[in-house]
Parts: structure tokens; sequence; C-alpha cells
């Protein structure tokens, strides 16, 4: 007796060590394989009424432009208080090279934006001069064209330096295809933009961000900016806040193009 005894109580103690085990094993499997774990509540999304197709305004939207008037536009430029000068007529808005580009009277940072442009069927030129305007996703300055532009061109059969085609950041990002219709045919733009972040001593916190759909096919996939879209020069970044989005008129002689439809939904 005195010699099984200690024998059965190690047996019993190793029983009692495999038996804890085994439950710990089992509890940490059913932990791992619980689904409610990993099941979250809160914050709720808020609801949001689609538009009626893709492409028309869902209930959150700004809308920018819905074909009745530019009441949300100013003219470009120092003086503020100009209106924007481009005729609206039969819901669209067609770019008068005379009075200049557009610019929102809201200022935006983070933002999904829908814009829609055409063409004009009987458009001439070539290169950057047929059916050149632009949608500067960040309007920085008040004067000439700082800030990002997102390139709009005639690019359906018409030959330019690709970094500046439609569907471009100008001079930055080459599209990844080109999906433009023919001169005539209404175009979209879907863009999903974040801003630069800026510190306080005016360096660069993060860089611009963009994701372009044109026509409904992705030609900007997350595409991050060097700094603004210059002419000549490399770009760089100058520190601003939120800023207004500008329609281009741009100079060349070509027939000039027209928007519709231009929605925005801050982020
Ligand atoms: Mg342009």
């Amino acid at each position: 007796m005195h010699t099984i005894a200690p024998l059965v109580s190690r047996k019993f103690f190793t029983l009692l060590l495999f038996l804890f085990s085994m439950n710990s094993l089992i509890h940490a499997q059913n932990q791992q394989g619980d689904p409610k774990l990993t099941e979250v509540y809160t914050p709720v999304p808020n609801i949001v009424t689609p538009g009626n197709t893709v492409g028309q305004p869902p209930s959150d939207a700004i809308v920018l432009f819905d074909g009745k008037n530019l009441d949300q536009w100013r003219a470009e430029g120092t003086d503020t208080a100009r209106k924007a000068g481009w005729k609206v007529e039969d819901g669209i808005a067609t770019v008068d090279k005379h009075a200049g580009g557009i610019v929102t009277r809201q200022s935006f940072t983070d933002y999904q934006l829908h814009a829609e442009y055409r063409i004009p069927e009987n458009i001439t030129g070539s290169g950057q001069a047929r059916g050149n305007s632009g949608i500067f996703l960040a309007c920085v300055g008040n004067e000439g064209d700082q800030g990002y532009e997102l390139q709009v061109l005639d690019s359906y059969n018409n030959t330019t330096y690709v970094n500046g085609q439609a569907g471009s950041i100008y001079k930055q990002g080459i599209p990844l295809v080109n999906p433009c219709r023919k001169p005539g045919e209404w175009q979209s733009y879907d863009v999903v933009w974040t801003a630069p972040r800026f510190k306080e001593d005016g360096t660069l916190e993060s860089p611009a961000r963009v994701t372009v759909f044109l026509n409904g096919v992705l030609v900007q996939n997350n595409f991050e900016l060097k700094g603004q879209t210059l002419y000549i020069g490399k770009p760089f970044y100058k520190k601003h806040g939120p800023a207004p989005i500008k329609l281009q008129a741009h100079g060349d002689k070509s027939e000039p193009i027209s928007y519709r439809n231009i929605w925005l939904r801050p982020l």
C-alpha cells in the first residue's frame, strides 16, 4: 500500500494535467471558432438613398451643378465676387474661354466627385489644343492654374503626350487605359480625392492621392501625386488647407466643351 499510493496519485495527477490541457485547448479552439468575437455593431453607417441610376446624385451629395444655374460657382481670379461667366442652356454649362474658368464657392478636403463632360461633335484642333479643359481637384490659388489637374481633353483619336491625355493627372499620372468616347457623346468622371496633409512648418505630412474612373473604367488607381500639376517644371507641394474645385477654360482655339451633372460627397 505504501508503495502503490504515490504511484496512483502520480497517475491521477498526470490525468488531471492531461484533462486540464485538453480543456484549455478546446476552449482556445472555441474562442477562435466563435463568430460573435468578430461581429461589430457600431458605429451604424448613415442611410443614404442612392440616385435612381448610377451617376445620379445620392441623397447626401452636394449638388454643384444640376443643369439649372451656376450659383455654386464663381469666376476664377482674385475678384472672388465675380459670377461664373459660362452659359447654361438645356441643362448643360458650356465653357466660355473669354470669361475664364469657374471655381466652386465652397472648399473641400477629401471627397467623392462625379462630373460629366462632352467634347463638341464638331471639335477641331490637335494635341493639347483639342477640347482641352480640366478639373482642378483642389484649386489652391486665385492666379493661374495652381493646384492639381485631372485632364479633360478629346483623346478619342488625338495623339499628345500620354501624361497629358484625358484621364491623366496632368504631367504626372498616365491613365491606365484610354476609355474615351467619340466627340459629341457624354463622358463621366468619378473621382475619389484624398487631399495632401501638411505639418505646421509647411512641410508635407502625406501626399495627395486620387482614384479616377473615366466612363466607369479605372484610369488612376490610388495614384500618389508628387505635388501640384505644372505646365513647366517639376511638381512640388506648397501648404494649403481646404480648397475649391475649378473647371478650366483652356486658352486654345478649339470649340468649347460642356459640363453637366456635377456633384460631390465630402468624406
Ligand atoms: Mg487642361
